[in-house]
């Protein structure tokens, strides 16, 4: 049976593990936190930090085979992991472009991929100088995620909110839409596109709010994203599952804003509404079978269970009942004992034929199942 590991231990290690019980797969996780939400569901666990290059060397060198659920993982033992014959997905140089925002704009410019334009600042000083270009974006290069790694610069005092080491500063997009559009790729090169998804933010937590797939956008518009995202899975070089994120703008123009390497948010829903799951899907792509049918089989809409806000301790889930009586509602909780103002606890797919309903749906749902504490 394949040895397969896991980097990370949090929801997303959790469903992959889901999905990976159907198949003849051995799975190993590592993790720091022994009670993380993946921790009780593989087979072997490893206490270890993802991102120190022994522990990830020590931990991958007997697998098969080895995964990531987060970026933020020591890529230097995953190169040398793959020296010696281990499958890893996605490749450790994928994962060095997309890591770092700097490399990963450059890479998109690089394969005349639409992002928006940008300059590098190392550092606060060289970020003053860049008055002529706001209102922009600043990106920290490095260790950034759930919007902690963007500030929005919009005039000249917003400057001294940008970061102190290297970064992109990007045009700001006049943005309509947000999309994801997820696509597989396997060793074979053969790729499999999901439908696109309509992701609404939460504009003051700068989480995902909620998130309608298949997304309402022209067919043309369709295309190019579809196009893009092929191109970026091709051009990545790598096996694995790919989360190109992009915004539409005002006047219909396409830009990447960023790609994660690996099963996301955006893809939750594919497990009841679409016939193979994005986390099925990366098991196919890992364990070399065929890839599976992306089709939905009716719309659904994602909506994302966070910590309420003034709560903090041992998590009750107030209105559960009630959500699990209605019909085509599916409720995911990630069993994290503990909630605290908009901590990721869970998410609940809604699913219907009919697009006004779903979003009715997704509103009920939201106002009536909360995280406070019990
Ligand atoms: P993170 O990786 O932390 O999620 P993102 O790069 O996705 O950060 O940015 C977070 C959010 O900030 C985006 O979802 C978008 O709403 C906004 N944003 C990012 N870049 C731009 C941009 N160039 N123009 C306008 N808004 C942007």
């Amino acid at each position: 049976m394949l040895k397969a590991g896991i980097l990370g231990g949090g929801q997303l290690g959790r469903m992959l593990l889901q999905a990976a019980a159907n198949y003849p797969v051995e799975t190993y996780l590592m993790e720091n936190d022994s009670n993380a939400p993946a921790a009780h569901l593989c087979h072997h666990f490893t206490k270890g930090d993802i991102c120190n290059y022994n522990d990830v060397y020590n931990f991958g060198k007997g697998l098969d085979a080895i995964t990531i659920e987060i970026e933020s993982v020591n890529e230097d033992a995953l190169e040398k992991l793959q020296s010696e014959g281990v499958k890893v997905y996605p490749s450790p140089s994928a994962l060095r472009i997309i890591k770092n925002k700097i490399r990963q704009k450059e890479f998109y410019t690089a394969l005349q991929i639409p992002t928006s334009s940008f300059i590098v600042t190392k550092n606060i000083a060289e970020l003053n100088e860049q008055a002529a270009f706001i209102p922009a974006v600043h990106k920290i290069a490095e260790g950034g995620y759930d919007g902690r790694g963007v500030q929005v610069i919009r005039e000249k005092n917003d400057i001294s909110k940008g970061f102190d080491a290297p970064a992109v500063l990007e045009k700001m997009v006049n943005i309509h839409k947000e999309i994801s559009q997820i696509v597989a790729i396997n060793d074979k090169g053969e790729v499999a596109l999901y439908p696109p998804v309509d992701m609404v933010f939460d504009p003051d937590l700068n989480l995902l709010d909620y998130q309608i797939s298949p997304a309402e956008i022209p067919e043309k518009t369709k295309w190019k994203i579809e196009a893009i995202a092929l191109a970026i899975a091709k051009g990545l070089k790598s096996a694995g599952i790919f989360a190109v994120e992009l915004f539409i703008d005002r006047n219909g123009e396409v830009f990447v804003n960023e790609t994660a390497p690996r099963v996301h948010n955006s893809g939750h829903h594919t497990i009841e509404a679409n016939y193979s799951s994005q986390f099925d899907m990366l098991w196919r792509v890992i364990l070399g079978y065929p890839l599976g049918n992306t089709a939905a089989i009716l719309p659904a809409a994602i909506i994302n269970l966070l910590g309420e806000q003034g709560f903090d301790g041992e998590a009750y889930y107030e209105g559960l009942k009630e959500v699990l009586q209605m019909d085509n509602v599916f409720v995911h909780l990630y069993g994290k004992k503990m909630t605290k103002p908009g901590r990721k606890m869970g998410h609940v797919t809604v699913m219907s034929r009919d697009k006004v309903d779903l979003i009715h749906t997704a509103h009920k749902v939201k106002h009536l199942l909360k995280i406070k504490t019990g």
